[in-house]
């Protein structure tokens, strides 16, 4: 089982089958906008803002604010920490793992004895004190095998062993920066627009000199703000007269 398979495992028993999906978009690139990625999963923001807090409950995920001129509102772009995610599973995964040797401790050390009519279960002093005979059925106390048991501890902790190998690797799943590019690519064309209107600009301005056919349209400019300004002077009149 490769990291990813692990993470995979992990953000789905926390956040479902939806946030694997989410995961897989977040692993592409860099500060994704979460209305792309709603897009891109097919459900609705509030549903990919739901995935995205319980995730960032790990600290796995983790978001920059920039503001849309067309929307007028603040949009969150998105990126996944690989390597911080590393370091929480191995955390998790050498807590379990210690658990499971304990629970392996106490299975090895201590033998129990149970009535087949399940009425007790006792370790072996106090079998011995009962001289092997269940006190309510009078039944034979028979040690439980816990071989069965013990092999199914064994195999979580080869597994578990095997995960945390793995996760001693470097991370190699590293987000590509691509959504930046766009954004600096975006800049820059707007830088251009600027730049552009300005030649615009000087270009007009040498035309209004060199051609005469030009003021004129000033003129009239010129009429039309005379007669807007006339609505102030008919209000300020109308004051007077109210007060
Ligand atoms: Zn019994």
């Amino acid at each position: 089982m490769d990291f990813l398979s692990i993470l995979e495992n992990f953000v789905e028993s926390i956040a479902g089958k939806d946030a694997v999906k989410l995961l897989g978009l977040l692993k592409e690139r860099e500060n994704i906008s979460e209305f792309k990625l709603a897009e891109d999963l097919k459900i609705n923001i509030n549903q990919v803002r739901n995935l995205l807090y319980k995730l960032n409950a790990y600290n796995f995920v983790y978001s920059t604010r920039r503001k849309d001129k067309d929307k007028g509102l603040y949009i969150y772009y998105w990126t996944f920490n690989f390597k911080h995610a590393r370091d929480v599973l191995t955390t998790r995964k050498n807590h379990e793992l210690g658990n499971l040797q304990e629970e392996l401790k106490k299975e090895n050390e201590q033998r129990y004895y149970a009535c087949k009519n399940g009425d007790i279960r006792v370790e072996l002093e106090e079998a011995m004190e009962l001289g092997f005979k269940c006190p309510e059925c009078g039944s034979l106390l028979q040690q439980e095998d816990s071989t069965k048991k013990i092999g199914e501890i064994n195999h979580k902790i080869t597994t578990l062993n095997e995960e945390l190998e793995e996760l001693r690797k470097p991370v190699s799943i590293i987000p590509k920066p691509e959504e930046e590019v766009k954004v600096r690519k975006a800049r820059k064309k707007k830088i251009k627009k600027a730049k552009k209107k300005v030649k615009r600009a000087k270009k007009i301005k040498k035309a209004k000199k060199t051609k005469k056919t030009k003021p004129r349209k000033i003129k009239k400019r010129v009429k039309q703000k005379k007669s807007s300004k006339k609505r102030p002077k008919l209000l300020k009149r109308l004051r007077k007269f109210r007060f």
